[in-house]
């Protein structure tokens, strides 16, 4: 039975098929960048998950396929609070809003330096041709909104064809070209490029001699734009065909970063030997784990909100591939290795290389479209003072890259090595080589020991945050006495080999998936504690008391779980700890103890625009789009998103405001329950949303909270610093204000929590004072 599968990502969400073959990965991997031009994926996990109709390997909140004959879209939802999974079954007409909603159109059209650059583009392009006295027929490939195939109506083609794959988007076009008076100049064609037929009576009459496209996300090629231009060059353009953008390059720049390798590479949990200041391991690595060459997703990232401090720079930037768009200089290849001589700059660990490329969007070089971050732009690079982040334009549709080297190389200054670079058809990698000579690894590195399989970016990084580690080790030593009997809650929890390592006298561990199963194994087996520790299946109910040493004294959480999307979401470890009641001895210590939810007014600096209205571009009324956008958010049952704050810049309007706080030790209560106040906002500032983060008080002490929000004190009116392992919750406000002595404002905030599903409902809203406020 063939599934065409299509899907929506969620955020950490990739939904792949049992023994799938590697060519449909391809092409689901293609499907799910043309769909969402959205970071979250590199954050991805897997694991197993079995389904009534099909068996899909998978890690979700929300699995979606759909069967390619019959087009009913069946719904997977993973509630991630209380662990339950619900299937229901769309019907055919099933809305898509919500999945344009959540992708990254309306911040790629916010992206005002591309829309020009695009724009000035064709307008040159245009203008050879005429000058060529040639006629204009231009193809618009992924016409999205139809915006690019407006401005070539604008610039006076003489024929315009638009063709976009998705098609709730294509819908959009369809209106947006209306509402423009383009609809009789633009045909638009609702099919992938691959799908197009050329001739009279066709999808095109003839073959373009202008190609314009957008088919490009962070790593240039993961939304299958080499397929797309083969395949353009061999069936839709005439040959001397213009294309917009004619040229993209693709830089590398290799580094020593042992703060990025946090997000990579699983260290030793380490801890300060009791009487004595000497560090010790607790935790050692097992060998494969140690060995493994990582996860092979890119991670993607605002590299210009990375910290001077993180890295150093072990090469300059370097060109490494070069695409001819056209395909006439140079072949459009499907795999590419390219080798690149460079001198090191320092000595040290060679640890990643970042990578981000750039566009000629004419014919002649002039118009350059750049994604580099502000220390190697171009547009910066006659400035004498150091930039900063704020210096070039923000996009979060495009980011930059990170890919880890296979394993860390160290070097000493001012040697030559050569960066190895390699393509696919959807993915770059690197190694570096001390000489042509020297054999070293050239296949893209994939993950051979499960934790980075199953474990997203994120959660990695957690594993080898210090903070959190130095934390769950203290409180651990509190509590574990020689007697004590453990009960862990949590996935890819490695503090339950801690805790035996800390003499407990037996450890019992959950875990969700077949991956993390493994490693923790290995783990258990490399820390000798293969006799003190037992791994449950995460259905703990399934557990009796009988085959256990005796009840759990202790039961711990981090908590995490690899469906916690949002902060609050881990709070799934008091629903699973209801559910192993029977497991504990009376008295048995819990922790966390207790949760407070915590809400800060902010202004972010560029983040509102992932949901603020276009109203027009570049002159285009963009009204249909906005709708779609705005009605997609209201249906949506949260209006919170996950995002790593510490990469989106946010002011602080005010001060952390307790929201609400849940008792973890007293059973779930039957009612919801809600918490409502008010403040003044202070003056002057921009409040334009709300961060939202959620503090694990792990005992009574006030130094052991694990919070997920900012991890400095917050001073108003300045930059805030987040915990960098975890997303926090953005929360935007539709209408923005702005607070001065003249217009004090109120801040009304509400939040519900109800028991049944575990949702978390915020309220809301700033309301200007009037005199019979005060
Ligand atoms: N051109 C628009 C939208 C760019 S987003 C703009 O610049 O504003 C890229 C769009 O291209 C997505 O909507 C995606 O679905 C579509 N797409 C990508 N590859 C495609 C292909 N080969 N054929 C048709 N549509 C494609
Ligand atoms: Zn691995």
């Amino acid at each position: 039975m063939v599934h065409r599968l299509q899907w929506w990502l969620q955020p950490s969400l990739l939904v792949v098929p049992k023994h799938t073959e590697w060519p449909v990965l391809k092409e689901i991997k293609s499907w799910s960048r043309n769909i969402k031009k959205q970071k979250n994926l590199s954050d991805l996990s897997l694991s197993q998950a079995h389904t009534p109709h099909a068996e899909i390997c998978c890690f979700s909140s929300r699995i979606k396929y759909f069967n390619s004959r019959k087009m009913s879209v069946f719904t997977q939802q993973l509630n991630p609070i209380t662990g339950k999974l619900e299937w229901g079954i769309q019907p055919e007409d099933y809305d898509y809003k919500q999945e344009v909603a959540r992708s990254a159109y309306a911040d790629m059209l916010h992206d005002q330096e591309r829309n020009d650059k695009y724009y000035e583009g064709l307008r040159r392009s245009i203008a050879d041709l005429r000058k060529r006295g040639q006629e204009v027929h231009v193809l618009d490939i992924g016409t999205g909104t139809g915006l690019l195939s407006m401005m070539a109506v604008a610039c006076g083609a003489d024929s315009v064809t638009a063709c976009e794959a998705f098609y709730p988007m294509a819908e959009c076009a369809r209106k947006g070209l209306t509402a423009n008076e383009c609809a009789d100049k633009v045909r638009l064609v609702p099919k992938r490029s691959t799908e197009i037929e050329v001739g009279p009576g066709k999808d095109m009459e003839r073959r373009a001699n202008l190609l314009v496209a957008e088919v490009f996300d962070t790593e240039l090629i993961g939304e299958g734009a080499i397929d797309t231009y083969r395949h353009a060059r061999d069936v839709l353009l005439t040959e001397d065909a213009l294309l917009v953008p004619s040229e993209g390059t693709v830089y590398a720049q290799v580094v020593s970063s042992k703060m990025l390798q946090r997000w990579n590479h699983i260290q030793p949990v380490t801890r300060i030997k009791q009487g004595s200041k000497e560090e010790e391991v607790l935790v050692s690595v097992p060998e494969c784990v140690q060995r493994c060459p990582g996860a092979a997703a890119v991670h993607d990232i605002q590299l210009s909100q990375v910290p001077q401090e993180w890295f150093t720079p072990m090469s300059h930037p370097l060109p490494v591939f070069w695409f001819d768009w056209s395909g006439r200089q140079k072949d459009i290849p499907c795999d590419e290795t390219t080798r690149v001589k460079f001198k090191t700059l320092a000595s040290g660990d060679c640890d990643a290389v970042f990578m981000w490329w750039d566009l000629r969007m004419d014919q002649d070089g002039e118009v350059m479209l750049s994604c580099a971050p502000y220390w190697a732009h171009p547009d910066l690079a006659d400035k004498s003072w150091k930039g900063s982040s704020e210096d070039i334009p923000w996009r979060d549709h495009w980011m930059q890259a990170v890919y880890y080297l296979p394993q860390p190389r160290t070097v000493c200054e001012d040697t030559t090595f050569t960066l190895l670079s390699a393509h696919d058809e959807y993915s770059l990698w690197f190694n570096i080589q001390k000489d042509e000579s020297e054999d070293i690894c050239e296949e893209r590195p994939v993950c051979e020991c499960g934790i980075h399989i199953a474990n997203s970016r994120t959660r990695l990084g957690q594993l080898n945050d210090p903070r959190r580690l130095e934390m769950y080790v203290r409180v651990l030593e509190k509590y574990i006495k020689p007697d004590s009997v453990c009960l862990a809650l949590g996935d890819g929890c490695l503090m339950a080999v801690a805790a035996a390592k800390l003499g407990a006298r037996h450890v019992y561990v959950t875990e969700g998936s077949d991956p993390n199963r493994r490693v923790i194994q290995e783990f258990i087996t490399t820390n000798d504690v293969q006799h003190n520790v037992t791994i449950l299946s995460e259905d703990v109910c399934d557990t009796s008391v009988e085959q256990m040493v005796s009840p759990a004294t202790i039961t711990f959480s981090e908590p995490f779980f690899s469906t916690s999307l949002l902060p609050w979401h881990s709070l799934y470890c008091w629903y699973m700890r209801n559910t192993c009641l029977h497991l504990l001895a009376p008295g048995a210590i819990r922790t966390p103890g207790t949760v407070t939810i915590w809400g800060l007014p902010v202004q972010y600096r560029d983040l509102w625009k992932i949901r603020a209205p276009l109203h027009q571009c570049n002159g285009f009324k963009m009204d249909i789009f906005d709708k779609l956008i705005e009605t997609a958010c209201e249906e949506a049952d949260e209006r919170v998103e996950p995002q790593p704050l510490w990469e989106y810049p946010a002011k602080a309007r005010g001060y952390p405001i307790r929201l609400l706080t849940l008792d973890l030790a007293a059973p779930i209560p039957e009612n919801p329950m809600t918490s409502a106040d008010s403040i003044t906002l202070p003056s002057p500032g921009h409040v334009n949303g709300m961060a939202l983060w959620a503090d694990w008080h792990m005992t009574d002490e006030p130094g052991d909270a694990l919070t997920t929000g900012p991890v400095e004190p917050v001073a108003l009116d300045q930059y805030v610093s987040w915990d960098v392992y975890s997303r926090q919750g953005v929360y935007l406000f539709k209408e923005p204000v702005t607070v001065d002595k003249m217009q004090p404002h109120t801040l009304h905030y509400s939040v519900t929590f109800q028991p049944c599903d575990g949702t978390m409902v915020f309220d809301f809203q700033m309301k200007r004072q009037t005199l019979n406020d005060s």
